[in-house]
This record gives C-alpha cells, sequence and structure tokens, in this order.
C-alpha cells in the first residue's frame, strides 16, 4: 500500500487537442535545445516538448522551456507602433509608415546635427542571426554610426575578449560531447544546473559513466559545487591569482606539454617569468585557497589526459574578466588542452544567441569575424555589399556600457534600443536613469511596450519574439540550428527583419545595396560570406540545419558534397576548433601566451559597507525576467527578490527568514526577503539578479579594460534590518511591476 492508500488514481495528462507539432530552437539560454510547439485546431500553441533526436538535449528540457509556448500569449505585447513628442506624454498609436519614417528622420537630424556617432544603437542576444546580419548591413553600410553594440558586452564580451586576445579569434573551441572524453573538468564561476540545465545534465550522465574529477571554483557553494569532488570558495574577483599559482606548479613540477607549446604558442618565457611570482604560498592569501588544496587541483589539472574548463558569468562579469579568459586558455595551452576529445576550454554562453551576434552582427566589426581595422577586411565587405569602403570607420566605436556614459556627458543624442532593456540590466540604474532622461530622441523596438526603458522611448515598434519568426541561433557550441515561423506576431506587430528591411528603404532610396526579404535567402548570402574563413556555413541551408537539428560550423561546402556523395547524415560539422598543430587564428598559426599581472582594482568590503554583494541567475526566470515574469510556471516558482544570507550573519543582525531587509551600497537601497542558508559565507550576500529596481541599483560595475563587461558580481554593501515589515512587503511587490 502506497502512504497508506489502497488504490492509487491514475495520473492523466489533458488532451490539448494537438494537431500539429512545429520545429524551433529554445529562445532562452545559449544551450539550444530543440523544441516543438504543438498546436490546436485553432492554430493555437498550447504546448512544447523537447526533441528526441536533437544531438544538444536528446528530448528533454528544463522548466524555461517546458513552457515557452505560453510567450506568444503573454501579457505587455506590442500591438501597434506607439509615438509621443516627450516621453513623460501619453502614448499615441500611429501608422506603421510614420513610426518608421520618424525614426529614419530623427537619426538623420541627429547625426546631421551633432556628427554621424552622435545616434547609437544597441541590439541585443535574443534575435536571429538573418536579422542581425541585416541590423549590421543597415548599420554599418548605410546608417553609418560607430556607437553600434550589443547587450551581450553584459554577458559575454570577456569571453570574446579573452577568445581574441589568446586565439586571435572568438569562437568557442569545444562542444558538449568532450564531456563524453574528460578526465577532468574544472568550472569557473557557472552553476550548470541552474543556468544551463540540460548542459548540466550532459555533464552528469556523462560523469556518471566515466567518473571523472569535477573541480568547482564559485566563491559561493551552488548546486554544482555541492556536486563537487573540489570546491574552491575563491575571494570574489581574484580568478587570476589561483590560475597564475595553478601554472607556478605546473611549470614548478614539469607537468606542462613542451611539445603542444613549441608548435602552438608565443610566449612562454614572459608567461613563466610572471607565473613565477605566484607561489602557492603568496597566492593563498589573496585568492583565499590553502597552497596544498592550489597544489592538487594543478597536479590533478595537468596529469589528467583529457582535461576541460568551462566558465560562465564568475569569470566573465569581472574587472579581470578579459585577463580571466586569457588565464583559462593559457592553462589550456600550456597543458595541450585544446582542440582534443575532452580538452578544450569551453565559455558557457548566455543569451540563446549571443553567438550569432558575436558572428554576423558587425557590432564590434564587420560580419564573420571580420575587423575594421583590417583595411582588406573592409574592402571585401565594402565590394560585397556594394557601399564605399570609406564610409566603414577604421575602428570599432564604443561598447554598451560606454555608450551609456556617453549619453550621460551629451555626447550621444539619440538611441535606438532592439530587444534590450537596460534601464533593468544595466549596473547603477540610477546613473542609467539620468542617461536616458537626457535623450533627445529614443526608439524601442520590443515584443513587449511595458518594459522599463519604454518609459524613455519616443517612438516604439512593435517586434515579433522567438518562433513568431524564421531564421537561425547558434548555440555554445557553434551549433546553428532553425527556428520555424510557429505562429504569427500579434496585432500589428512584425519581424524584427521586417522592421530593419522597411528601415533599409529609407536609407537606401537609391537601391545600391541589397536586402532580401526572406531569412532563407539572407542565409545563403551569409555563407558566400563566410567561404573560407573560420566560421565557414557555406555548406549550409535552413532545410539541411533543420533537418539535422542543427550543424555545428564549420561546415563547408566541401564538406557538404562530401557527406552527400557517402550519404551520410547527420553531416557531423565541425565538432571542434584547432584539432591540428599551427591552426590558430593569428597569421602564424600560433596562440599567445599572455602574463596576467593582477591589480587589485575591485570594490571590496569594509567597515561602512561589510558584505560581498554576489548577483546571479535562478532557474526559473530569464534575465530582465521581460518573458519568465509573464510565464505563470516560471513566475510563481521565483516571484520576489531575495538574498541567500547566512545564518550567522542573519542572526548577528536579528534577521528572521522570511524577513526583508534593506542592503544599502553606495550607489543605493534595495528591498529583498532574506533566506537564511549556508551557500554563502557570513561575509556574503547572493541576490538573483532578474528583478527590476533591486539588484542593479546596488552594483557598481566598473568595467574590464580589454572587454567593457562590468562587474556585477564584486561590490560592497550592507545589511540593515527593517522594523516596518509591512511596507517592505508592499515595496517588494512593487519589484513585480515590470
Ligand atoms: Fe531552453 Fe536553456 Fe532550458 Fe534548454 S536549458 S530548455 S535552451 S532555457
Amino acid at each position: 500500500m502506497l502512504f497508506g492508500r489502497a488504490k492509487k488514481n491514475p495520473i492523466k495528462i489533458a488532451d490539448k487537442g494537438i494537431i500539429e507539432w512545429k520545429y524551433a530552437v529554445c529562445g532562452y539560454c545559449s544551450t539550444g535545445c530543440s523544441i516543438e510547439v504543438g498546436l490546436n485546431a485553432e492554430g493555437r500553441p498550447v504546448s512544447s516538448r523537447g526533441v528526441a533526436d536533437a544531438d544538444v538535449n536528446r528530448g528533454k528540457l528544463c522548466l524555461k522551456g517546458i513552457f515557452e509556448h505560453e510567450l506568444f500569449t503573454s501579457a505587455g505585447r506590442g500591438l501597434k507602433p506607439l509615438m509621443r513628442t516627450h516621453w513623460h506624454q501619453d502614448w499615441q498609436p500611429a501608422r506603421w509608415d510614420t513610426a518608421l519614417d520618424t525614426v529614419h528622420d530623427e537619426i538623420r537630424r541627429i547625426q546631421s546635427q551633432y556628427g554621424p556617432d552622435s545616434f547609437a544603437i544597441i541590439s541585443t542576444g535574443q534575435m536571429l542571426t538573418e536579422e542581425f546580419y541585416t541590423l549590421g548591413k543597415l548599420t554599418r553600410g548605410l546608417i553609418g554610426t560607430n556607437n553600434y553594440d550589443g547587450n551581450t558586452t553584459l554577458c559575454m564580451s570577456s569571453a570574446v575578449s579573452g577568445y581574441k586576445r589568446s586565439f586571435g579569434s572568438d569562437g568557442p573551441p569545444g562542444c558538449y560531447e568532450d564531456f563524453e572524453h574528460t578526465d577532468c573538468l574544472i568550472a569557473w564561476g557557472s552553476n550548470l544546473p541552474e543556468q544551463h540545465p540540460i548542459i548540466y545534465w550532459r555533464m552528469k550522465e556523462a560523469q556518471e559513466q566515466r567518473g571523472f574529477t569535477l573541480i568547482v571554483v564559485d566563491p559561493r557553494v551552488t548546486m554544482l559545487a555541492q556536486n563537487a569532488h573540489i570546491h574552491l570558495a575563491i575571494t570574489p574577483g581574484t580568478d587570476v591569482v589561483l590560475m597564475n599559482a595553478m601554472m607556478h606548479v605546473i611549470f614548478k613540477e614539469n607537468l606542462h606539454d613542451q611539445r603542444y607549446i613549441d608548435a602552438n604558442t608565443h610566449g612562454i618565457e614572459a608567461l613563466r617569468a610572471e607565473v613565477e611570482k605566484y607561489d602557492p604560498v603568496t597566492a593563498s592569501k589573496i585568492c583565499g585557497i590553502d597552497e596544498d588544496t592550489i597544489r592538487v587541483v594543478a597536479r590533478t589539472f595537468a596529469k589528467s589526459k583529457a582535461a576541460m574548463q568551462i566558465w560562465t558569468m564568475g569569470i566573465n562579469q569581472s574587472t579581470h574578466g578579459s585577463d580571466g579568459v586569457v588565464g583559462i586558455n593559457n592553462l589550456a595551452l600550456i597543458t595541450g588542452n585544446i582542440g582534443k576529445p575532452g580538452g578544450t576550454s569551453l565559455s558557457i554562453t548566455g543569451q540563446c544567441n549571443a553567438m550569432g551576434t558575436r558572428e554576423w552582427s558587425s557590432c564590434s566589426g564587420l560580419p564573420n569575424y571580420r575587423y575594421l581595422e583590417n583595411e582588406q577586411h573592409r574592402a571585401e565587405m565594402a565590394q560585397f555589399w556594394n557601399v564605399d569602403p570609406a564610409f566603414f570607420p577604421k575602428k570599432r566605436g564604443m561598447f554598451q556600457t560606454d555608450i551609456y556614459q556617453a549619453m550621460e556627458a551629451g555626447q550621444i543624442k539619440g538611441l535606438w534600443l532592439i530587444a534590450t532593456n537596460p534601464m533593468s540590466s544595466l549596473p547603477n540604474t540610477a546613473r542609467i536613469r539620468k542617461a536616458m532622461e537626457k535623450l533627445e530622441f529614443c526608439c524601442v523596438q520590443d515584443c513587449y511596450q511595458d518594459t522599463e526603458s519604454a518609459q524613455y522611448a519616443h517612438v516604439y515598434l512593435p517586434a515579433g519574439t522567438w518562433a513568431e519568426k524564421d531564421g537561425v541561433m547558434t548555440n555554445t557550441e557553434r551549433r546553428i540550428n532553425r527556428i520555424t515561423p510557429i505562429t504569427p506576431p500579434p496585432g500589428e506587430a512584425k519581424p524584427d527583419l521586417w522592421i530593419f528591411n522597411r528601415m533599409a528603404e529609407r536609407f537606401n532610396k537609391e537601391g545600391k545595396v541589397t536586402f532580401p526579404e526572406k531569412a532563407g535567402d539572407i542565409f545563403l548570402e551569409m555563407g558566400r560570406l563566410s567561404k573560407g574563413r573560420l566560421a565557414d556555413i557555406s555548406g549550409m541551408d535552413h532545410a539541411l540545419i533543420e533537418k539535422n537539428r542543427g550543424i555545428q560550423w564549420p561546415y563547408t561546402a566541401d564538406q557538404a558534397s562530401l557527406d552527400k556523395s557517402r550519404g551520410e547524415a547527420p553531416p557531423k560539422g565541425g565538432t571542434r576548433l584547432y584539432t591540428v598543430d599551427g591552426t590558430f587564428s593569428y597569421a602564424d598559426g600560433r596562440a599567445k601566451l599572455i602574463p596576467l599581472p593582477f591589480i587589485d582594482n575591485n570594490e571590496v568590503p569594509d567597515e561602512k559597507f561589510p558584505v560581498w554583494l554576489n548577483t546571479g541567475r535562478l532557474i526559473e526566470h530569464w534575465h530582465g525576467r521581460t518573458k519568465t515574469g509573464k510565464v505563470a510556471n516560471n513566475n510563481k516558482f521565483s516571484p520576489i527578490p531575495f538574498i541567500e544570507i547566512n545564518p550567522a550573519l542573519a542572526e548577528e543582525l536579528g534577521i528572521q527568514r522570511g524577513g526583508y531587509v534593506r542592503m544599502v551600497s553606495r550607489r543605493g537601497d534595495a528591498v529583498a526577503m532574506a533566506q537564511p542558508t549556508q551557500r554563502v559565507p557570513k561575509n556574503m550576500v547572493f541576490l538573483p539578479f532578474h528583478f527590476h529596481d533591486c539588484a542593479n541599483r546596488l552594483t557598481l560595475g566598473l568595467l574590464d579594460p580589454h572587454s567593457r563587461q562590468p562587474a556585477y558580481k564584486q561590490s560592497a554593501i550592507r545589511i540593515e534590518k527593517i522594523d516596518d515589515q509591512m511596507a517592505a512587503a508592499k515595496l517588494s511587490m512593487e519589484m513585480r511591476k515590470f
């Protein structure tokens, strides 16, 4: 008898009347799960399921993917273009033509009055790759502002910068299959089970089969740390010191791979000289990991036949983010752990198509990892797009994080925001608010009209979301996967591609530049541009991608015809990069070993603000909750902001479980509910960043010198007990407004 019941009720699965399943790839994180959305007889999306024969997720989805079909009918969707003269007025509905003409006229007015770079464009990691490419063509080829960037600066630019500095190009060299071959995995600042649940499942399955050593470096006892063989609770912001100390041990004990270093790298002497200064005794005083553990971890990593490293925001969102990535690459290069099964340095990407924007948006340069600084690249693209090469700037403009400072200083007067929400996502909200208020003109293009940033817009353009559109996205392991339009955008909302093409018509009156209408044709154009380059996609097309549930780049036209003639399916694509000696992207084919002196420039706890503020994600929510805050089954599991606080600190401050506390930093204050837990040490609290008017009221967000990514994870605060708990509860509820 089960729990005293003689009869167990059978589980009933409601029949939702599904008559058709349509294919897509999940639009939240960068794992890249293949998903099918079920439509009922009225054509309404009513269910989501994982695709069983997709290599990435093998039928599985996480909590966000399972409810993704609910996005199509979620509240707050924009149904009509809206306009107003001043941002504090009420919105008035507008015709598409009027709204687009206004945006065009305002861009040109501001550019002619203050110069071409006084108008900024900031996009996202959320759109489809063909949309990124088209926006890049419009911005670089016709509008001509150099202050064009994506919100990926907030999550991935340290990884991009680190890869470029070490290997000569962006592009993660490994893949998920590496979990099945590795003997040791170090996860730096990455909490897979909550942030990338399906990658975690792939990793865990491989680990259960092969029992490789799992080492987790994280100041907090995350869910992944609880599963680790060794957990290194590092002092925030000191990863580079630990990396240098590990390399010190590896060289001292002769555990490095001299053959690999000789054949593939430059700079070994300078690196050795720098890490010589980081003996484990000295390093342990800075990074908080004892000297013996540093030695054990260095030996375990270097002696493994194949060892891999992954990382996420714990490394990227730091003033040493780019250096942290270079340090990871240094460790991989000196032990020969690049380009071999189980040996890699794999950045776990953030947004669903952060990779697509890195490859094709032209934000930091020109398409397919071409550089504005390279004359030949400028000439190639000018010829291909039929524009004057002199129209291109000769070096990249401001990063997103610098654009807001230029707005504050009055250098940038106009802004077009596309599927991004800086009022929620950027550090130090009060400063961003001031910057937004100073704009002469702001256009917000988003699928939701009620975002925090739309408060400051003069024109709102309603866009389609996720699988209301046609195109591809690239995941963490360079796998390009297809989204088919499952349902049209609601009301008068239009796919972003349609909006860019209509805008292009206004800047392209003579018709010199071609803008194809169909995503499939744009993809083929991109394929032609990719021939012979690192990210060669010339062997793919939309149909082949969908048939194979995604293909990893590079996949060349030659590979495609060979696979066809052999009758092979599915095509493997480029499982790994840099598999052969001397194939790195620098002109001589060698990677760079770069010394990393440590400069401690973070804000650190002191007498007035004695507690570290650590921020991060929850499994239920996606970034600013613009989407998941409106999906009931995501929101109800995590409805309000809370902090993890050590029970000893809570007791010292007289704070009860479930009571509200006030956090105060040098920038502002915020209120959250207290959840005492041993997951954080006594001098640290963890605060999810998803909620409006909360974490980013506190964060300082110092910028990394190479990547300009903010250090969201290292700020100092103090915690105060709140006497009026009712008022605090009310305030906490208000944070759910957006
Ligand atoms: Fe979507 Fe990421 Fe969840 Fe997969 S793991 S279902 S890609 S949110």
